[in-house]
């Protein structure tokens, strides 16, 4: 039976529901690691550049606080909803907790079409967001940081507005800024580097020659650029098709990741890029290579597809692009999924050194960034492998039983549960 549509939260429950049956949890812990500890709903009232004033809606969900403050990005996007954001949240529980990171998890979400907005519009949305929540965030509550159409220049706004709103520099209440105001070096590409220090793992365990390894990356935003960018370089891989909402593009020889990203620049897209054939966001996903790279938004790989994926790694740079019936297909195909919380933790691990950094007030360098978070993946990878071997257990659940166990674990010594 085909499984009906799931939402992400819905996707992300029947994900902790296996966890709790692996690990065994008694029901009022299921239902503790399942429920926020705070939700905000926000109204937002921007005066556009028509003088009209506009109310946008907007959300924070603080999911689990139990092993530090919790973390998470904001995305400003037109189909954002609560329940996306309570689910984002709640992997970024895990995902803070998979690497180890003494943070707990949250995300928000503003309602809102930044492509229709003048810079002024948006700013002036950022900081309005910013006074909503302001009494409930902070270095030792809650610190947001960059998601999906989240800049570091509007990280730089939310910054200023909560230091204005505290009457003093508050540079760790935020992470994911520009480095001239408490940026920490290799935060913009993190998420995409730490995902190819994942791959590089996996590659290894595999037997695949990155060298000529074929990859194809759907979304071609800040993460899947910089993704393709990196795996090209620094892994000698051969990137040979790449997408985004308006569709996507092949080339058996292989695309050059700044060629593309300034065709994109140019044209809003990178449908057209000269040399390859246009090809459907379906076909990308369906493609004959050796790995592919969801990089853009939820729900992508879904029961229907699952079975037409001939990737043998799948990396997920996007968070939840997987849902869990598709999973034990991916599973019983011998596809090794590289699960987000693990994929794509580089970023909130450097957004961690972004707070170490501002609360010292000392400043690291590139390498030792790089290498902090190298061997955090490294580490990470193969302590979620191990317990994929042992458990007989897809990386999946084995991510879930680590972070879960040790989220579990902070609640219990301090008595929540
Ligand atoms: N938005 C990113 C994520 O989903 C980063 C979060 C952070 O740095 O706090 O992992």
């Amino acid at each position: 039976m085909i499984e009906k549509e799931l939402t992400f939260l819905e996707a992300v429950k029947i994900n902790l529901d296996e966890c709790a049956e692996i690990l065994r949890l008694d029901e009022e812990t299921r239902l503790a690691i399942k429920t926020p500890i705070r939700e905000l709903h926000v109204s937002i009232p921007v005066r556009m550049d028509d003088r009209k004033i506009k109310i946008f809606k907007g959300f924070r969900v603080q999911h689990n606080n139990a092993r530090g403050p919790t973390k998470g990005g904001i995305r400003f996007h037109p189909d954002e909803t609560i329940d996306t954001v309570r689910a984002l949240a709640s992997l970024m529980t895990w995902k803070c907790a998979l690497p180890n990171l003494p943070l707990g998890g949250s995300k928000g979400g503003v309602i809102c079409n930044t492509k229709e907005m003048s810079v002024g519009e948006l700013e002036r949305l950022s900081r309005g967001y910013i006074r909503a929540i302001a009494n409930f965030i902070g270095p030792e509550i809650d610190v947001p940081a960059p998601d999906v159409y989240t800049t570091p220049q509007i990280m730089a706004w939310m910054m200023d507005e909560y230091s204005v709103i505290k009457g003093k520099t508050q540079f760790e209440a935020i992470t994911g800024k520009p480095v001239e105001i408490g940026g920490s070096l290799g935060r913009s590409n993190s998420t995409s580097l730490g995902g190819a220090f994942a791959l590089r793992e996996a590659a290894l365990e595999h037997g695949i020659n990155l060298k000529t390894a074929t990859i194809a990356i759907q979304g071609f935003g800040n993460v899947g650029f910089y993704a393709a960018k990196i795996i090209h370089e620094m892994l000698g891989c051969k990137i040979v098709a790449v997408s985004d909402s308006k569709g996507a593009i092949y080339n058996k020889n292989g695309l050059d990741p700044i060629d593309v990203n300034k065709h994109k620049e140019d044209t809003d897209s990178v449908i057209n890029f000269s040399g390859s054939e246009n090809i459907s966001n379906r076909e990308l996903l369906e493609l004959d290579v050796d790995v592919l790279i969801p990089a853009a938004m939820e729900n992508v790989i879904v029961e229907k597809n699952a079975d037409n994926i001939n990737a043998k790694i799948v990396l997920e740079l996007a968070n939840g692009p997987t849902t869990p019936a598709a999973d034990k297909i991916l599973y019983e195909n011998g596809v090794h999924v590289v699960p987000d919380f693990l994929a794509n933790c580089g970023g909130v691990v450097v957004s961690y050194l972004e707070i170490v950094q501002n609360s010292y007030a000392y400043y690291w360098n590139i390498n030792d960034v790089t290498k902090y978070l190298d061997d955090k993946i490294k580490e990470t990878y193969k302590n979620v492998l191990t317990v994929s071997r042992e458990k007989e257990l897809h990386m999946r659940q084995s991510a879930f039983t680590i972070s879960v166990d040790r989220v579990v674990k902070a609640m219990k010594l301090r008595g929540s549960i």
